[in-house]
């Protein structure tokens, strides 16, 4: 029968031992310089390497020329213990000896001097299942234990250890393994197997290993037969149960490009898979996107569409059908801003164009100025609106366009009270917006305007006295209100007096 592979390719040294540097140095350290405890406690998921390295630990305690870092592999010592026989490394799994009677069976056990080694060794494997008589019961041994005894103490949840049991042992956490570092390992092995393989198909076997090693050579194995020595993305996806991401790809495509019918199509099609995998697949694909710098998507719809996502998970609801329909709506409405993007970005470069154009363009742009320059600060004011309602209402309120010339949007204000606290307040955001999207030299002018007493200065026009002319506009000036000038008045002060003094 064909050996296994997480067997075959179980680490026999410190240095083949994957994605547990820290740890795997420690030991190393420890061994090499006999800094030895007599309690060792290994803690980290299932499948970290916990009881390899235990396994590799005992071997390098016992070799006959060690302990040293590196057992030898080739005395009577390693030999044995290679083959899972030697005599003076005991090893027992706690959840299926739990009790009382196990662990004082054991306890008389470390009363022997070992048979053939320096060292007894005694590793106990998901030490947290003992009960709490039996963990008491261990307690004082592992305390003080013959000086021939060791323990390496393994589990999944150290959180469950009695705090007894930790502060009597030298702890050593197992990281959950990198997806990359299993990554290089699995194309590692196939290589070795001469097994040929597309290296996408190997991130979903990666994946649904879940960080444990052993899970994923379990599937590296099954795949190798089901994909008949070839592992490809399309066979791993069928093995998996997982979408095709190409068909996802496809999905995004047309949710992009607002193709109703093909996402319809593919709503159907999607029927026959679990939704919240669905999801994953969509995340992970969006995911893999973004570190890959990719261009399929704006930065905007990046966060909109993660958004949506994590949100379609908390849905998911008996009906799964219904939340990816929600899911993908909600995904064609967000993508409707890349178009209002897109339209800023050709107004600005129309914007920032116009000088060195030929006669007949400038003509063109002539005309299409005024209409250009409103936008910009009716562009604004929708960016205002984005980023926060309130402002956007005050700025829509107490200003008014003037012009904008020369990447400079002159607006005139009457803002008081409140609205000017708000408007002052905003300022920045509203200068910090405008730069973003009318390039970093655009600046914003704001004019407050003299509003006058009509009454007043009907009055003013009937009785013109050139002599105190001058005291009579100061009395108008001090009752001027800082608002907007209305139309009419503006008109009438400048027939009487040219043009009005802008303050
Ligand atoms: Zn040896």
């Amino acid at each position: 029968m064909l050996q296994a592979l997480a067997i075959k390719y179980r680490p026999k040294t410190f240095d083949e031992l994957i994605g547990q540097k820290a740890v795997s140095a420690s030991l190393k350290y420890a061994l090499n310089s006999k800094r030895l405890a007599h309690a060792y406690l290994f803690s980290g998921l299932r499948g970290s390497g916990k009881t390899s390295s235990a396994r590799i630990f005992s071997r390098a305690l016992v070799c006959d020329e060690g302990p040293n870092a590196t057992p030898c592999g080739t005395c009577k010592q390693c030999v044995a213990a290679l083959e899972g026989k030697h005599i003076d490394i005991i090893e027992m799994d706690a959840a299926s000896n739990r009790g009382l009677e196990d662990i004082q069976s054991l306890i008389e056990q470390t009363k022997y001097a070992p048979s053939m080694a320096r060292f007894k060794i005694f590793i106990i494997d998901e030490v947290h299942m003992l009960t709490t008589q039996a963990a008491n019961a261990l307690l004082k041994t592992l305390e003080e234990p013959p000086n021939y005894v060791k323990f390496i103490l393994a589990t999944t949840d150290p959180l469950k250890l009695p705090a007894t049991v930790l502060s009597r042992t030298q702890h050593f956490r197992f990281k959950q393994i990198a997806q990359n570092e299993i990554l290089t390992h699995l194309k590692d092995i196939l290589n070795k197997e001469d097994v040929k393989f597309e290296e996408e198909a190997l991130k979903f076997l990666a994946r649904s290993g879940n960080g444990s090693l052993r899970d994923t050579l379990t599937l590296l194995d099954q795949a190798i037969i089901f994909s008949e020595n070839h592992i490809s993305t399309a066979k791993i996806t069928e093995m998996l149960g997982f979408l095709d991401p190409s068909k996802i790809k496809e999905f995004y495509r047309a949710i992009l490009h607002k193709d109703r019918e093909k996402v319809f199509e593919f709503l159907e099609e999607l029927q026959d898979y679990e939704a919240s995998s669905v999801i994953d697949e969509m995340l992970f694909y969006l995911k893999e996107s973004f570190f890959a710098r990719s261009e399929e998507f704006s930065t905007l719809i990046y966060e909109r569409f993660f958004r949506i996502l994590s949100r379609a998970k908390n849905l998911l609801c008996d009906d799964d059908g219904f939340t990816l329909c929600v899911m993908a709506f909600m995904m064609m409405e967000a993508s409707h801003l890349k178009e209002i993007d897109t339209q800023i970005n050709e107004l600005q470069n129309q914007i920032k164009t116009p000088t060195n154009e030929p006669q007949k363009e400038n003509i063109k742009l002539e005309i299409l100025k005024p209409q250009i320059s409103q936008n910009a600060y009716e562009l604004l004011l929708e960016k205002i609106y984005d980023r926060d309602y309130e402002l956007a209402e005050c700025f829509k309120q107490s200003t008014k366009f003037i012009a904008y010339e020369n990447e400079v949007l002159i607006i005139s204000s009457n803002a008081q009270g409140q609205n000017r606290t708000l408007l002052n307040q905003g300022f920045k955001i509203i200068q910090e917006l405008l730069r973003e999207n009318f390039g970093t030299n655009a600046k914003i002018e704001v004019r407050k305007e003299l509003v006058i007493d009509e009454s007043k200065l009907q009055s003013l026009k009937q009785n013109v006295n050139q002599n105190d002319l001058n005291s009579q506009f100061d009395e108008l000036r001090k009752d001027a209100k800082k608002a907007d000038p209305q139309g009419e008045a503006k008109e009438a002060l400048k027939q009487c007096f040219g043009d009005p003094r802008v303050e």
